[in-house]
């Protein structure tokens, strides 16, 4: 089913729901019935209302969506991993990627449709901006996932496209539904991770809303020469204030912060830029996850192996509580900004003077 303008289910709230129902001359039982249906069974159409007569579903169906996602392409990684390129009533795509362990399943989403930061590694950055994503469009990114795990999933890691920062008035309210227990899917704020390129005013005022939300701050360089290499100006901030806004958060959520690193050879992975990044982590009480590139689009590479083992080792001397990331769906293109820059590549051309930097 095409993705559509109209107002999705999910964001009735009772009156107006119990509102069409009446209008409708359906017994109020139906609320429950579809509230169950789109809020703890996970539906994404109609039809999965299985004790719901046919002529209410398509009554439904004339006046809302039953998810503002339509997933266009899907693909399936031998490991589990699942990554959706889902189209949006306007036409324009976003991704999502349902990561799959043992012990927990993970859902990554997407906040913008493409990013205005543009990262000179990074594949969504490429895509230059078009435009934020909706509350609705966020929250049914988890409802996708958790609709083909088959039951909610465990955390939401706010990685994929986009600066969230950046869409905060979208984001947060998107964050307290998938966190609320009454009206929500009573997912754990302790297993929500927001990640940012930096934007120190946006972190505050995430801060301010005082939930334990985990934050993981996309520094990727031990100083602000090596950083300028990798982060365009207009979008990039001092490192100490982007760490002074770290602390505010950590201050008022009690959580710790996590740097997350993209090693790049030859750019940020040497035993120096180890050793500074260890004292940044200290300083800020940080743990460390190391990202090795990975180099679809760019003339960079990721160090070696044993290099990166290397960087992790330095990290540990120094008692920072270090990882280095596994990729999972690799064979699906489950980073970053993939899919859709697979799709769109001919349109989006990279900035002149992220180009220039990679030279
Ligand atoms: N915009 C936010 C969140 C999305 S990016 C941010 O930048 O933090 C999620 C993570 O993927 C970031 O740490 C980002 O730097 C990393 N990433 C982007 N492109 C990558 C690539 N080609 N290889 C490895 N990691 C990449
Ligand atoms: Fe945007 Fe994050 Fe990619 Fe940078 S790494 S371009 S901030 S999505």
């Amino acid at each position: 089913m095409p993705a559509t303008n109209k107002k999705s289910i999910r964001e009735l709230d009772e009156r107006e729901l119990s509102e069409w129902l009446k209008a409708h001359n359906q017994p109020q039982f139906r609320f429950q019935q579809i509230h169950d249906w789109f809020f703890s069974k996970l539906a994404v159409t109609f039809d999965d209302m299985a004790n719901v007569p046919k002529s209410l579903r398509e009554e439904l169906a004339q006046d809302f969506a039953p998810s503002s996602l339509n997933p266009a392409t899907t693909l399936h990684a031998e490991d589990g991993t699942v990554k959706w390129a889902s189209e949006l009533f306007d036409g324009t795509k976003v991704e999502t990627v349902l990561i799959r362990a043992p012990e927990r399943s993970t859902v990554c989403i997407s906040t913008q449709v493409g990013c205005p930061v543009r990262c000179a590694f990074c594949e969504s950055g490429r895509l230059g901006f078009v435009r934020n994503l909706k509350t609705i469009e966020i929250i049914d990114q988890v409802i996708l996932a958790s609709h083909e795990l088959g039951k909610r999933v465990d955390n939401v890691v706010v990685m994929g496209t986009g600066e969230p920062m950046f869409n905060l008035d979208n984001l947060i309210p998107a964050l307290n539904f998938l966190c609320s227990a009454e009206n929500g899917l009573s997912i754990s704020a302790r297993n929500i991770t927001v990640s940012t390129s930096g934007i120190p005013n946006g972190i505050r005022r995430l801060a301010d809303q005082k939930r334990p939300w985990n934050l993981a701050l996309s520094l990727h360089a031990p100083n602000d020469r090596i950083r300028a290499q990798l982060i365009p100006e207009k979008n990039r901030h001092p490192i100490r204030q982007i760490l002074e806004a770290c602390a505010a958060y950590n201050e008022a959520t009690g959580r710790m912060i996590t740097f997350e690193y993209v090693l790049i050879d030859g750019i940020n992975s040497s035993e120096t830029n180890a050793r500074d990044l260890a004292k940044l982590a200290r300083l800020t009480h940080a743990k460390v996850n190391l990202i090795p590139l990975n180099s679809s689009s760019t003339t960079w590479k990721a160090p070696a192996k044993e290099q990166c083992h290397k960087f992790l080792d330095t990290l540990t001397s120094y008692g920072i509580q270090a990882t280095i990331r596994l990729r999972k769906g690799d064979k699906i293109k489950a980073a970053c900004g993939q899919l859709v820059a697979r799709k769109g590549e001919e349109k989006h051309q990279p900035e002149a003077d992220t180009k220039k930097k990679q030279e």
